[in-house]
């Protein structure tokens, strides 16, 4: 995966812990490579309980690396729903059609 804000390639790292940075970004994964970790415009996602940008995304949950706190991605918050609002409602009256009820 590169950088998402300048696409620069991540290079095998040499040993020890990578000096890339992971975040979240619009509720993605992203990565920030060393020269762009030093701006301060990089308009992460931050933790809504300690403000910690050192988020992880995964299953459709956001989780920080700081506090603990783990909060649904907005993205993902109706796919455990079941159908979304009004669909049942069309479902019943095509099903209402088909054996002619309507
Ligand atoms: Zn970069
Ligand atoms: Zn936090």
């Amino acid at each position: 995966m590169p950088c998402y804000r300048c696409g620069a390639r991540q290079t095998d790292p040499v040993r020890g812990a990578s000096p890339w940075k992971r975040g979240v970004r619009d509720e993605s994964q992203v990565l920030i490579c060393p020269d762009c970790q030093r701006l301060h415009d990089l308009d992460l996602d931050a933790c809504g309980t300690c403000g910690s940008t050192a988020l992880i995304c995964r299953l459709g949950e956001v989780e920080c690396r700081a506090c603990g706190a783990v909060r649904m991605a907005h993205a993902e918050s109706f796919a455990g729903s079941g159908a979304p609002p009004g669909l049942s409602a069309e479902v019943e009256a095509a099903l209402n059609r088909v054996l002619g009820r309507a």
